[in-house]
């Protein structure tokens, strides 16, 4: 028997209904995975809401999860029944077992468990190109993170701080400025205060190089504002709703940059999949980067989870146990 959560309609958490659901064999190029445990990320809210849209309905959401495999379909070489291994981006997680393509997944090395495994492939990889490749931070510079106190915020401060940079997180209150001056933030600011004026008093005018905002509509204009010149604003989530500013204000604002990048893009090509979740598992075990799991439910009460991240409840990283 296999159980999944699936939506029928869009809406909020109650559209999550835990079902009996068929589980197929692998077909060529995908793998049988029984997961020991499944990662809660934002895009799970979006998918459920309707904000993005599933191929077919009804879908059974989750990007991110991490297990054992137990068949191996055709053309499958380099994976094997018994293989621990973790992946990100691949619709259909939030089952007890699923089918998944084999060139989306990794082998868990020796020293990360299931529960890592599945809290860390989405947000932990995110925070790797965010801090690698979208911009390369260098040590010296002053960064901006906000949303820092989340699963992938907590993991770009922790990140940055390694990489030398200086970090101005921003949260929303006191127990979270605690919790990412905890992880190394060199400024902890609330979203009640006035951004970019704390952030003109900590760089003595000089402003960022780069903005890292996941809120979307709520921070964007507040992001630019806190840029120097030809900054660059990244803008990599929706938190708060989509943004729709007009691009003119990046005119008016010091001929600012703005990106949204995706982990899709960053991690089309197997390579660029396998070198970002090695750089991630290196920097974890190396124990400059801790992956913080502080919730956990069962995943046939993965609504609770939802509500949860939803209403700003949650820090670090949120996992489903099967
Ligand atoms: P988080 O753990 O960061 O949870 C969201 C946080 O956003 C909240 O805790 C809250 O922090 C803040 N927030 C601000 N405004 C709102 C609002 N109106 N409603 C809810 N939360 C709000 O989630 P994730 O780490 O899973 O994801 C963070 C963001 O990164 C999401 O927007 C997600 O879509 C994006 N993302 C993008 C990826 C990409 O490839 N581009 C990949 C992975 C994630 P506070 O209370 O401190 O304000």
């Amino acid at each position: 028997m296999n159980h999944a959560i699936r939506v029928h309609e869009h809406g909020g958490p109650e559209k999550l209904v835990w079902e009996e659901v068929p589980l197929p064999d692998p077909k060529p190029g995908e793998v049988l995975v029984r997961h020991h445990a499944v990662g809660l990320n934002y895009i799970d809210v979006y998918f459920r809401t309707g904000l993005y849209k599933a191929p077919s309905m009804p879908v059974t959401i989750g990007m991110e999860g991490a297990g054992v495999i137990e068949a191996v379909g055709d053309g499958v070489t380099d994976l094997k029944t018994g293989d621990r291994v973790a992946y990100a981006g691949a619709l259909g997680a939030y089952a007890e077992a699923r089918c998944a393509p084999a060139d989306r997944l990794v082998k868990l090395p020796e020293g990360i468990d299931f529960t890592q495994g599945a809290s860390m492939m989405l947000q932990g990889m995110t925070a790797q190109f965010l801090v690698k490749r979208t911009y390369a931070i260098k040590r010296g510079d002053t960064v901006l993170v906000h949303a820092a106190a989340g699963g992938v915020g907590s993991i770009v401060v922790q990140w940055a701080k390694h990489l030398g940079a200086t970090v101005i997180g921003v949260v929303s209150t006191p127990e979270k400025a605690a919790l990412i001056t905890g992880l190394g933030a060199d400024h902890a600011l609330l979203t009640s205060e006035n951004i970019p004026a704390r952030v003109r008093e900590i760089t003595g005018g000089a402003m960022l190089p780069v903005v890292y905002d996941s809120v979307g509509k709520d921070t964007f204009v507040t992001s630019l504002d806190c840029l120097a010149p030809l900054g660059l604003m990244i803008s990599y989530g929706n938190a708060s709703g989509p943004v729709t500013t007009d691009l003119g204000v990046l005119a008016a604002k010091g001929s600012l940059y703005v990106t949204r990048p995706t982990l899709n893009t960053y991690t089309a090509k197997r390579a660029d999949l396998v070198a970002t979740a090695n750089d991630l598992f290196e920097v974890v075990k190396s124990g400059a980067v801790k992956i913080n799991v502080n919730q956990t439910f069962a995943l046939k009460d993965a609504a609770e989870g939802h509500r949860a991240l939803e209403s700003r409840k949650t820090t670090g990283s949120t996992v489903f146990l099967p």
